[in-house]
C-alpha cells in the first residue's frame, strides 16, 4: 500500500477520529474535520485534474479567507508543496520569489494584481470554489481509510517553501518538511499543553510562519482554527472576549496596540498567547499579566518552523526580558567570534539544533545556514543565562558601532519606549565620516494623532522642540551609557515596517539621508 501524502494522513486521522470537531470557523462559517474533508478532496480532485500531484509546486496569492486554508488543504493532500506568497508583494518581489521557487500554479485572489509573465498557470480562490462544487470526490477523497495506514508524519519531503520576511534584505526560501511541522508541533504542545477544545485564532498572515504554523498545528492536533476576518485589535479584542477561544498567535506591536486600547482586565479562555517575531517589551508583559492575558514571549524564526524558545508564564518578573527555554528536542549554544562556547551571561551567535530545521535555502546564493558542527546560524546575537534562558540582543547584521562602541538598538529602543511622550520608535544608523556610525532615532509621538497612512511612504522630519529633546535626553541618560544616547532625532507619523512588522532600519537610514538634502 503506498502512503498516503502527510497532510492527507492527518486530515483522515481527524476526519475519522473527530468528524463532528469544528475544524474552522470564521465569522458565521463552520466546517467541522467531516466537511473539512469532503470540500478539501473536491478540490484536490480538481488539482489533481490539472495534473497536481507529489513533486508540483502550488503557490496562494492571497489574503487570509476561509477559500485560502481550503486551497492550502487541497494543495497538501495531493502531496504537492504549498507555497504561500504575500498578497501585497508587488510585481518585483513576486518575480524575484517566482525565480528561487519556480511553481507549477498560482491560486489568487480574483483581485490580486499579478504579473502577466510569471510562466505559471493561474486560478484564482473563486475559480476553485466553483469547479469543486461541481466535483464530486472519488474514493480518495471520500472514504476514509483505517487508522492503521502507514504513517507518513517523519516524510522528508517539502510540505511547504516559506519566504523569510525579508527584514535584511531579499527574502529567503525555507523548505520544511512534513516531519520538520510535525516535530515543531508536538514540541510546542509539550511546552503548551494540549486540550480538545483548544481554538486558536489567527490573526496574522497565513503566508507567514505564525499565521500558517495555526493552520498546520491545528490539523495536527485536530482542534479548531478560528481565522480573524478582520486584524485590528479592536475585532480581536472582541473575537478573544465573546467566543471560545483558547490560543492567540500575536507579533509585539500588536499586543502594545491591544494594551494601549485595554488597561482593565479582560475575561477571555485564553491559555496562551503567543508573542514572538521581534522583541517584546517588559511593560507590555507587566501590563498583560495585570489584565489577565497569559502571553508568551517566544524566539522563532521561519527556518526553525517556528518556535525555538517560549518563556513560561510563571516566570519570575525579573526574567520578563528572557525569550525562555528551548522547546523540547531544540538545543541551543552561544559561541564567541573563534567558535568557542559562550559562558553564561557572555553575548554571542545564537545557533541551534534540532528536528524542525529547514535543510538549507533554496536561494542559490543565500550564506550557508549551518556551520560545520552542524549547528544552524540564526544571524541573532544573544546570550543564555545561568538557568540556560535566552536573552536575545539583536540581529548580527543591524549591530551598530559608533566611535569604536558597539551599541545593540533593541536595547536603546527598550529604554526610550518607557518615554510618555512617545507611541512608536525605532532607532537605526548613519554613516560618520568621524565616527564610523552614527545612532540616530525615529519617534511617534504620541500627542499626534495616530496616522493610517501607509508607511511605505512615511517621511522623516528632523526633529527641534528643545523641551522634549532634552525630556528624551535625561531619559536616556538614567537609563544608557553616554555613547547609546541618539545623536540624531528624526519625528515621523509611522515607523516603516515589513509585513511582519519587523522595522526596516535601512529604509529609516535611506529616509533620514534624504532629510536636509
Ligand atoms: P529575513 O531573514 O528575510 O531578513 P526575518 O529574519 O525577519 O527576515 P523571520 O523568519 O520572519 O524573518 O523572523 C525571524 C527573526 O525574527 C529572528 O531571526 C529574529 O531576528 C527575530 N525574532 C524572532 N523572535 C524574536 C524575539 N522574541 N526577540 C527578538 N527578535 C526576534
Ligand atoms: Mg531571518
Amino acid at each position: 500500500m503506498t502512503s498516503p501524502p502527510p497532510a492527507l494522513h492527518w486530515l483522515n486521522i481527524a476526519a475519522r477520529l473527530h468528524p463532528d470537531r469544528l475544524a474552522i470557523v470564521a465569522g458565521d462559517v463552520e466546517l467541522s474535520y467531516a466537511q473539512l474533508h469532503s470540500l478539501v478532496a473536491q478540490r484536490a480532485k480538481h488539482l489533481a485534474a490539472m495534473d497536481i500531484r507529489s513533486g508540483s509546486r502550488v503557490a496562494i496569492i492571497a489574503e487570509n479567507s476561509v477559500g485560502w486554508l481550503l486551497a492550502a488543504h487541497a494543495i497538501l493532500m495531493t502531496g504537492a508543496t504549498l507555497v504561500p506568497l504575500h498578497h501585497l508583494a508587488t510585481a518585483e518581489d513576486l518575480r524575484t520569489q517566482l525565480s528561487i521557487v519556480p511553481v507549477d500554479l498560482i491560486i489568487r485572489d480574483a483581485s490580486a494584481n499579478i504579473p502577466s509573465e510569471l510562466g505559471a498557470s493561474e486560478l484564482t480562490l473563486e475559480h476553485l470554489n466553483d469547479a469543486a462544487s461541481s466535483c464530486i470526490a472519488g474514493p480518495s477523497g471520500d472514504a476514509l481509510p483505517s487508522i492503521g495506514e502507514t504513517s507518513t508524519a517523519d516524510s522528508d519531503d517539502t510540505l511547504v517553501v516559506l519566504f523569510t520576511s525579508g527584514t535584511t534584505g531579499t527574502p529567503r526560501a525555507v523548505p520544511l518538511s512534513a516531519a520538520n511541522i510535525h516535530a515543531s508541533a508536538m514540541a510546542s504542545a509539550e511546552r503548551l499543553g494540549l486540550e480538545n477544545d483548544d481554538r486558536w485564532l489567527c490573526c496574522l498572515p497565513l503566508c507567514h510562519m505564525g499565521g500558517l504554523a495555526t493552520m498546520l498545528r491545528s490539523l495536527i492536533y485536530a482542534t479548531t482554527l478560528e481565522l480573524a476576518e478582520h486584524t485590528d485589535m479592536g475585532t480581536i479584542a472582541t473575537l478573544v472576549t465573546t467566543r471560545p477561544i483558547t490560543r492567540l498567535s500575536l507579533v509585539p506591536t500588536q499586543v502594545h496596540r491591544l494594551l494601549t486600547a485595554h488597561s482593565t482586565p479582560l475575561t477571555t479562555s485564553l491559555r496562551a498567547v503567543l508573542v514572538g517575531g521581534g522583541p517584546v517589551d517588559a511593560h507590555d508583559l507587566r501590563a498583560a499579566r495585570k489584565i489577565g492575558l497569559p502571553l508568551l514571549p517566544t524566539y522563532g524564526m521561519s527556518e526553525a518552523a517556528s518556535q525555538i524558545t517560549t518563556l513560561p508564564l510563571d516566570a519570575p518578573l525579573d526574567m520578563l526580558e528572557s525569550s525562555g527555554s528551548p522547546l523540547p528536542g531544540t538545543e541551543l549554544r552561544i559561541t564567541l567570534d573563534d567558535g568557542s562556547t559562550a559562558a553564561p551571561g557572555q553575548p554571542g551567535a545564537i545557533k541551534v539544533r534540532g528536528p524542525t530545521l529547514t535543510r538549507g535555502y533554496l536561494n542559490k546564493n543565500a550564506d550557508a545556514l549551518y556551520d560545520n558542527e552542524g549547528w544552524m546560524r540564526t544571524g541573532d546575537v544573544g546570550h543564555l543565562d545561568e538557568r540556560g534562558f535566552l536573552y536575545i540582543h539583536h540581529r548580527a547584521s543591524e549591530r551598530i558601532v559608533s566611535g569604536g562602541e558597539n551599541i545593540d538598538p533593541t536595547e536603546v529602543e527598550r529604554a526610550l519606549r518607557a518615554h510618555p511622550h512617545v507611541t512608536d520608535l525605532a532607532v537605526f544608523a548613519l554613516d560618520h565620516p568621524e565616527w564610523g556610525q552614527q545612532l540616530c532615532c525615529a519617534l511617534v509621538l504620541s500627542s499626534l494623532p495616530a496616522s493610517q497612512k501607509d508607511d511605505q511612504l512615511a517621511t522623516l522630519a528632523e526633529f527641534s522642540d528643545t523641551k522634549l529633546l532634552q525630556s528624551l535626553n535625561e531619559h536616556c541618560r538614567t537609563r544608557l551609557a553616554p555613547f547609546k544616547i541618539p545623536r540624531r532625532w528624526f519625528l515621523t507619523d509611522a515607523i516603516p515596517r515589513t509585513p511582519s512588522q519587523k522595522v526596516r532600519r535601512h529604509r529609516l537610514a535611506e529616509l533620514a539621508t534624504r532629510v536636509g538634502q
